[in-house]
C-alpha cells in the first residue's frame, strides 16, 4: 500500500494502525473500499432493538462474553477463535456447547502462559497485534464491576514488550559469514527489546548503511522482529540532520579475518572475502581457543561452533562470552538444557591462567609448554604484549623464529583487537600463572654419560620439579648432568659456559643459584 502511495507522491503510512484509522475516516466510501481493510470483531458495543422486528421482539440475551463471540461468528463476522481462551463457571462446564472453551481453563497463571504463547507466535499471525486483553467472561459480573472513567474494571490489556527501542551505535564492525559475505554489524549501547538485551544489530550491507546513513555515535532505532538477529531500522541522528556526526562507514578493502582482498560482486549488494579458507580457518582457530588445554569450554563441539559462526553469532573469541540462553535457544542441535550447560561452561572459563590464555590465542609456534614458560617469566599479559624481541629470545626456549612470531602477533591489528576484546569489561580475567612448585621450575636439563638412575626416572624427577629435559646441547640448556664416561656434550657444555653438575648434586637438588 505504501509503495503505491509513494508512486503517486502521497505520504506513506507510518504503521498499520494509522493506515486503518485513516482509511475508515475517509469521506468517500469508495476510497475506504479500495484500502483492502479486514475486520475482526471482538465484542458487541450496544444492541438496539430494531423496529422492523415484529412483536414479540426477543431481546438478545447473553450470559457470557464467549456467547457473544459465538453469536457474532454465527452471523458471519470474523472472530479470532484460535487465539481466544475462556474460563467458565462450574455450572456451565457441563454444557457440551460450551466445552470447546475449556480445553485450557485459565487462572492467572494460565493468562500469563497464554500471553507468552501469543507473544512468541505473534510474528506468524496474519495481522499485527501489540498485546492481549484479559476479560471477565460473565456479563453479569461485568455489569457489577462497571467502569472507572472510560476504562472497564472487567478488562485489562497486557501489552507485549516493544519490538523496537532507541539506543546509540558505539562501533560498526564487520562480520564474515559462511559464504565469505561481509556484513556490517552495529555494536550498540545495550538496550532491551522484547525482553532480550540487544548489543549487536545487523546493518545488512554497505548500500543499506548508505541509504539509512547510519554512523558511529548515532542515536538509532533497533528492531527485533521474528528473526533472532536484531536490525537497525533508522538513524534518528541522520533524520534530525545532527551536526558533527561520525564519518560514514566504509567496507574494508581486506577481510578482517584472513586479510584477503574484498570484492563486490557486480549486481549484488554484498561484499565478499576472496580468501579460500577464510571461514574454515576461523572455525579452526575458535576450535583451538575452546579446546581442553586452552580455555577448556566444555560442550562447545565443532558442530555447535560451526553453527555459531555460520549464524553470525560468533566471529572471534570474545563473542563466545556474549552468548546467552536466548541466542542459543533457537539453534538447531541445541536443546534448552545444552544451551544452559554451554552458557555455564563459558562462564567457568572466564578466569584462565595466563599460560592457558596465551596458548588459547593460537600464536604460531607458541605451544602449551612455551605458553607456561612465557607466563611465568613475564607475569602479565601486558608484559608479554610489549616484550622486545631481545627480551623474548633471552628465554632459553625461545628462538628467533618464535620471538618474531610472538611480536608479529601482538603487533598486528587483528591480534591486538582479539586480545583487547577479550580483556575489555573484564570479559576474561586472567589469573597469574601458578608458580610451579618444584625446585627445577623453568630450568632445562640435559643428561650425558651413564647414570646410576634409569634415564626415564631422571627425566621424571625433572618434570615433577617443573623443569624441562633437552635432547641436545644448545644455549637453552641450564644444567648438564654428567654421569660416567660423558661424551662430547661435556666439552661442548663447558665451551658454552653451561653449568655442569654431578648426578649426586642433581639428586640432592643442591646446586642452587642461577644457571
Ligand atoms: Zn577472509
Amino acid at each position: 500500500m505504501n509503495r503505491g502511495r509513494e508512486r503517486l507522491g502521497e505520504a506513506a503510512f507510518a504503521n498499520p494502525r494509522n493506515a486503518a484509522a485513516g482509511s475508515v475516516r475517509q469521506l468517500d466510501p469508495r476510497v475506504t473500499a479500495s484500502r483492502r481493510l479486514r475486520l475482526w470483531v471482538y465484542g458487541i458495543g450496544r444492541i438496539v432493538p430494531g423496529t422492523s422486528v415484529h412483536p414479540p421482539f426477543e431481546p438478545l440475551l447473553f450470559a457470557t462474553h464467549m456467547e457473544e463471540l459465538d453469536r457474532l461468528a454465527a452471523w458471519g463476522f470474523a472472530v479470532i477463535r484460535d487465539w481466544t481462551r475462556g474460563y467458565l463457571p462450574d455450572e456451565k462446564r457441563h454444557n457440551p456447547a460450551d466445552r470447546h472453551y475449556l480445553d485450557d481453563p485459565l487462572d492467572i497463571e494460565g493468562v500469563i502462559a497464554f500471553y507468552r504463547e501469543v507473544e512468541a507466535k505473534k510474528d506468524s499471525l496474519p495481522y499485527e497485534i501489540d498485546g492481549i486483553v484479559a476479560k471477565v467472561n460473565e456479563l453479569g459480573v461485568q455489569r457489577e464491576l462497571g467502569k472507572v472513567a472510560r476504562s472497564p474494571r472487567w478488562a485489562i490489556a497486557a501489552k507485549f514488550s516493544p519490538d523496537r527501542a532507541e539506543t546509540t551505535v558505539e562501533e560498526i564492525v564487520v562480520s564474515v559469514g559462511r559464504t565469505g559475505t561481509l556484513t556490517p554489524v552495529a555494536i550498540l549501547s545495550p538496550v532491551t527489546v522484547r525482553g532480550v538485551k540487544v548489543r549487536r544489530a545487523t546493518l545488512h550491507n554497505q548500500d543499506n548503511v548508505d541509504t539509512k546513513d547510519i554512523r558511529v555515535g548515532d542515536r538509532v532505532v533497533v528492531q527485533r522482529a521474528g528473526d533472532v538477529i536484531p536490525e537497525v531500522v533508522e538513524s534518528l541522528s541522520a533524520k534530525r540532520e545532527e551536526r558533527g556526526r561520525g564519518t560514514p562507514f566504509r567496507m574494508p578493502d581486506r577481510c578482517p579475518i584472513c586479510g584477503s582482498p574484498v570484492t563486490r560482486v557486480a549486481g549484488e549488494a554484498a561484499h565478499r572475502c576472496t580468501g579460500k579458507n577464510c571461514v574454515a580457518r576461523r572455525k579452526e582457530w575458535l576450535r583451538h581457543f575452546v579446546s581442553k588445554n586452552a580455555m577448556d569450554i566444555e560442550g562447545l563441539g565443532p558442530k555447535v561452533l560451526s553453527t555459531l559462526v555460520d549464524e553470525g553469532l560468533v566471529a572471534e573469541p570474545a563473542d563466545l562470552y556474549r552468548l546467552n540462553r536466548d541466542m542459543l535457544a533457537g539453534l538447531a542441535r541445541l536443546g534448552d538444557k545444552s544451551a544452559d550447560n554451554l552458557v555455564q561452561a563459558v562462564e567457568r572459563s572466564r578466569t584462565p591462567t595466563l599460560g592457558r590464555f596465551l596458548f588459547a590465542l593460537g600464536i604460531p609456534h607458541v605451544g602449551e609448554h612455551l605458553s607456561g614458560v612465557l607466563a611465568r617469566r613475564f607475569g602479565t599479559i601486558d608484559a608479554i604484549r610489549t616484550a622486545a624481541p631481545e627480551e623474548l629470545s633471552a628465554i632459553h626456549e625461545v628462538g628467533p623464529e618464535v620471538a618474531r612470531s610472538i611480536r608479529e602477533y601482538f603487533d598486528s591489528v587483528e591480534g591486538n583487537l582479539v586480545v583487547d576484546h577479550l580483556l575489555e569489561g573484564k570479559t576474561v580475567e586472567i589469573r597469574p600463572e601458578p608458580a610451579t612448585e618444584g625446585i627445577f621450575a623453568g630450568k632445562t636439563f640435559l643428561f650425558t654419560g651413564s647414570l646410576g638412575l634409569p634415564r626415564a626416572k631422571a627425566k621424571e624427577i625433572v618434570r615433577k620439579g617443573g623443569g624441562t629435559v633437552a635432547t641436545a646441547i644448545s644455549r637453552r640448556v641450564d644444567y648438564l648432568v654428567a654421569g660416567e664416561n660423558p661424551g662430547s656434550k661435556l666439552a661442548k657444555a663447558k665451551e658454552m659456559g653451561i653449568r655442569v653438575i654431578s648426578e649426586e648434586e642433581f639428586i640432592e637438588g643442591e646446586f642452587g643459584g642461577d644457571g
